[in-house]
């Protein structure tokens, strides 16, 4: 059940991979959170700490051979409070209206054989079967023009427009219903930094104008810097920290935390910055005690054999790691 002002209620949420040619993968580990509205939140962590798969659970994609195990994630955008993994029909429904995810390639949001304008007429009639044609026409130039993008993107094919430009045809498919949450996998990566610098502005304007609550999962933290107001970050299928970013940024407390931030250039820093040794576990086989022992400069004995809980220490800043307790 949704506490009130609370948009997006995960608790205890596991999900993995399922196949007979591998052992279970747990790429999602016993996570809960809340997402509130009208915020930006990051999620951050190495490739391969389940980012990407925790997302797509958090949509509702699941499909073989994602699995959900245990838990609960319980939207409540639409005005009511809805399941999204056990009504995945029902979740169905309330995509790109009230909840819309961007997943890594754009050009797998969009078809490459169709004009943008033929793809955004498409999510009219499903979405807004009651406007004519010209009134569906008529708000989505609008719409554009609000974010300041040319209406000529839509007598384009997709392959016409460069990567930024599609990227950001994209969020304005994903965000033209104004839903409460949009789900993005890393929007920003392969686009230069003036380019990003422009998408970011306008998650920031849509946050602001529209009142969407967006969650990004990028692996740059310094991308999160630039524009989440929180952050979680995850490691080997946890989250082992929750913070507001400039509190994450200034104590950053977890020792993988610190690393992560550690390794970030540096404005006017010419040296090169330190990495974090080792890689990130293998989730079929993750080590027991806290996932990050085997890398972690500051192991302690029991960090081998228990699991840190994520607590919270002071109000809406959880970490989860022996030093903190
Ligand atoms: Fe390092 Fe132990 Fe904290 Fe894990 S629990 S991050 S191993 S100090």
């Amino acid at each position: 059940m949704c506490a009130p002002k609370v948009l997006l209620d995960v608790a205890g949420l596991q999900a993995g991979y399922a196949s007979r040619q591998m052992p279970f993968v747990r790429a999602v580990d016993n996570i809960s959170f809340r997402l509130y509205p009208q915020e930006i939140v990051g999620l951050a962590g190495e490739s391969g700490c389940g980012k990407s798969s925790l997302l797509k659970t958090l949509y509702g994609l699941v499909e073989h051979p994602l699995r959900v195990e245990a838990g609960s994630i319980v939207f409540c955008g639409n005005g009511h409070q809805h399941s999204i993994i056990q009504d995945l029909r029902a979740t169905q429904k309330l995509r790109w209206r009230y909840l819309s995810y961007i997943p890594q390639a754009s050009m797998s949001v969009l078809n490459p054989v169709v004009r943008i304008e033929k793809q955004f007429q498409e999510l009219m009639e499903i979405h807004e079967p009651g406007l004519s044609a010209t009134g569906s026409q008529d708000k989505v130039t609008e719409y554009l023009d609000q974010l300041g993008l040319s209406s000529t993107v839509l007598r384009s094919f997709p392959h016409q427009l460069s990567g930024g430009m599609r990227q950001r045809v994209v969020i304005a498919m994903a965000t033209l219903f104004s839903p409460a949450l949009v789900l993005a996998d890393e929007p920003t990566t392969g686009l230069d930094v003036v380019v990003q610098r422009g998408i970011l502005q306008m998650v920031r304007d849509m946050c602001e104008q529209y009142g969407t609550t967006f969650m990004i999962v990028s692996h740059d933290v310094g991308i999160h810097y630039q524009i989440t107001d929180r952050l979680m970050i995850m490691y080997g299928g946890y989250l082992v920290k929750i913070g507001t970013t400039r509190e994450l940024f200034e104590k950053p407390c977890h020792p993988y935390t610190q690393l992560l931030i550690a390794s970030l250039p540096r404005l006017g820093d010419t040296g090169k910055r330190s990495g974090i040794g080792g890689s990130p576990p293998d989730l079929s086989r993750p080590p027991q005690g806290c996932r990050f022992h085997p890398r972690c400069p500051q192991i302690m004995e029991v960090c081998r054999s228990e699991i840190p809980e994520l607590l919270e220490i002071t109000p809406g800043h959880y970490v989860g790691c022996h030093l903190s307790i």
